[in-house]
């Protein structure tokens, strides 16, 4: 049997015991980090196969430094809470993680981080795709631009940057495409409002660096190593503009929750032929095989929960 349960102030409760006050800080400023980790369950091993753990609490981490919020857990304890919120659980079927460090101070009328109380909470829900990328999907442009590293850092997923990302997809979804592609304040590419960019020219793979103010994305460095190892191909990190979307081969998208996603067309250009090009199908194809467990060269991306 499967329970909602969530690890709330220290110890593992039913999801919906686990409230906070409505002058919670977080609540009202966005002070809070958050990360989204799949479980992917394996049929064959009746096992939970939680990818990148570690990789997305050292993420986490990182995003505390930043806004200030000390939990009293390190990445080890982390990982093992979640697997041990994994195990009680039980589900036997794809899951979405979500762990938030966040100011719990019930305190409405201070900007001060360091004088805001701290807390961590983690919690898990069934989830099937987000997008459907077994087919290229339809983007625009949004008109919103990518918040600045001098505004709120977009390297981590600090709780108020999803406000912007939020805009660009209702805007997008609004519109009638699938999803937004955002440009940041000089102009040029940054990401999918909940996606890293990568385009393929000539059988190069090229993505915008982090200084162009994205996420520092886990399927991103997945995507940079299965290339790497699988394709022999060396992914170059190059400030992209919008029209070299309109003209390259191919476009994709990657993300915890979006996997490697297909983009046919852009701003109604169609992008190649317009339907899933030959290099993205390959990462693709070997990274869905990656993220349940089924390639034993990547066993070492996958932490393993038996489910009983
Ligand atoms: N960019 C943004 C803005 C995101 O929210 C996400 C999803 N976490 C990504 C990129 C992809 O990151 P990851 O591969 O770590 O899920």
């Amino acid at each position: 049997m499967s329970k909602p349960l969530a690890f709330f102030k220290g110890d593992l409760v039913d999801i919906k015991n686990a409230n906070v006050n409505i002058q919670t800080h977080a609540l009202h400023y966005g002070t809070a980090v958050f990360e989204g980790i799949r479980g992917n369950w394996n049929t064959t091993n009746d096992s939970m196969i939680i990818f990148r753990l570690r990789e997305h609490y050292e993420r986490l981490i990182r995003g505390t430094r930043i806004l200030l919020i000390d939990i009293p857990y390190d990445v080890d304890e982390l990982c093992n809470i979640t697997t041990d919120l994994v195990h009680k659980s039980g589900y036997k079927q794809d899951v979405y993680i979500r762990p938030i460090a966040y100011k719990s101070a019930e305190k409405i009328a201070n900007l001060k981080l360091p004088e805001l109380e701290n807390d961590f909470a983690l919690m898990i829900i069934p989830f099937g795709d987000y997008i459907d990328s077994s087919r290229a999907i339809n983007c625009c442009t949004s008109s919103w631009r990518r918040l600045d590293d001098t505004n709120i850092p977009p390297r981590v997923k600090i709780s108020g940057n999803y406000v912007n990302s939020i805009l660009a997809k209702t805007e997008a979804v609004l519109a009638g495409f699938d999803e937004a592609i955002i440009l940041n304040q000089s102009g040029s590419v940054s990401e999918g409002s909940g996606e890293n960019l990568f385009i393929v020219n000539d059988g190069e793979i090229t993505t915008p660096p982090l200084s162009d103010n994205n996420l520092d994305g886990i399927t991103r460095n997945c995507v940079f190593e299965i290339a790497k190892q699988e394709l022999g191909i060396q992914i170059k990190e190059k400030t992209i503009f919008r029209s070299e979307l309109y003209l390259a081969d191919e476009v994709f998208l990657t993300g915890t929750a979006a996997h490697i996603t297909p983009v046919g067309q852009l701003d109604k250009r169609t992008i190649g032929t317009g339907d899933t090009g030959e290099i993205t199908t390959k990462i693709q194809s070997l990274y869905s095989d990656i993220v349940r467990g089924n390639n034993s060269k990547y066993l070492d991306w996958c932490t393993s929960v038996q489910i009983s």
